[in-house]
């Protein structure tokens, strides 16, 4: 008797730390996380139209995941919510806004991440997938594999029955003047000077757990199938439950060689700390000074938020219970 009681209050006691860790009281019902690219975003350069834009499309990718969010739902359905909206407005380059490759045409990337599980999907240079998020999230619900690329990835595309587009959709005409800038100039640093665009989303849900995603139309000019870091797992988004989820935007060759996504949760999971100043040191103290630009959003299980970048501005926002915030440029806190 004396030893079933003794047996119960220990396991009572085991049960409430065990809730304690995975709900602190302190930890948000939800939180998300989004940003719209990294890039030379001056104040003076923007009209207030221009702004005002930004900003209503930031709020609505917001509103389409915090929908999910509050309602109970996942935090992948929430990330894929948010950044489809991204991907069907032509202001940022992912989906319709994607930018032109050198030869004329869009080749898109895109990924995501599970926290929980590490499942991850991937497409990189697809060219007809009109939401490619939806495209790297079938790769990873759908088959044995996590990256497919070029014209198997448009053939996977077709058989998983996704919403495609003509090269008409995704023509829009302001990608298509700084192409022909780029290609009058033809100069090895004209990719310094680029506004990059990117979309990703990073979300933690009621039951814990953390999704990344990241999807683009790369950067202007790239040939010979150039990839960037946004469809590498490991370098533009990566997710972990035991540290954070990331996503990353900027100029992709340094997020590969720096694996910056997979660092920063390989930081947090072994040596902890604050998300915030781990996230700003990576970027600031080694991939700035070894020339890599850009910017991330990363979200821990706590719930702490991070958004550092290295550029004048980066399109962002984050919303959870109570709060929200977007913001453009390096002087909004
Ligand atoms: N990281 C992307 C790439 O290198 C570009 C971007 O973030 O805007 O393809």
């Amino acid at each position: 008797m004396f030893r079933s009681v003794y047996l119960l209050l220990v396991f009572l006691v085991l049960w409430s730390c065990r809730q304690e860790e995975t709900t602190p009281s302190a930890v948000p019902a939800y939180v998300l996380v989004i940003h719209g690219g990294a890039g030379a975003l001056q104040k003076s350069e923007m009209t207030a139209e221009q702004d005002s834009q930004y900003r209503a499309m930031l709020h609505l990718a917001l509103d389409a995941g915090e929908d999910i969010l509050k309602n109970g739902g996942t935090s992948l359905d929430a990330i894929t919510a948010a950044i489809r909206i991204m991907e069907d407005s032509p202001l940022f380059n992912a989906g319709k806004g994607a930018v032109f490759a050198h030869d004329g045409t869009n080749q898109m990337d895109a990924s995501i991440m599970e926290g929980e599980t590490l499942r991850a999907g991937a497409v990189g240079g697809v060219s007809q997938a009109r939401n490619p998020i939806l495209a790297a999230r079938a790769v990873m619900e759908k088959t044995d594999h996590v990256l497919l690329t070029g014209s198997g990835a448009d053939q996977f595309v077709l058989d998983a029955g996704l919403d495609t587009a003509g090269t008409d959709y995704f023509f829009t005409q302001r990608r298509w003047d700084s192409l022909q800038k780029i290609l009058k100039r033809e100069q090895q640093d004209s990719l310094s000077d680029q506004k990059f665009g990117t979309v990703g989303a990073v979300a933690l849900d009621r039951n814990g757990l953390l999704v990344a995603g990241t999807s683009t139309g790369g950067m202007t000019n790239k040939r010979w199938n150039r990839l960037g870091d946004s469809p590498l797992i490991g370098a533009g988004t990566y997710a972990d439950n035991r540290s954070c989820a990331v996503s990353c935007t900027g100029h992709g060759e340094y997020f590969i060689r720096y694996a910056v996504a997979h660092e920063l949760a390989s930081r947090m999971r072994h040596l902890g700390g604050d998300l915030q100043e781990t996230a700003t040191a990576l970027l600031a103290d080694e991939l700035f000074p070894a020339g890599g630009t850009g910017g991330l959003i990363a979200l821990d299980r706590h719930g702490q938020i991070a958004m550092p970048f290295t550029t004048e501005g980066m399109y962002r926002g984050f919303t959870r219970p109570g709060e929200r915030k977007v913001a453009i440029y390096g002087d909004e806190d």
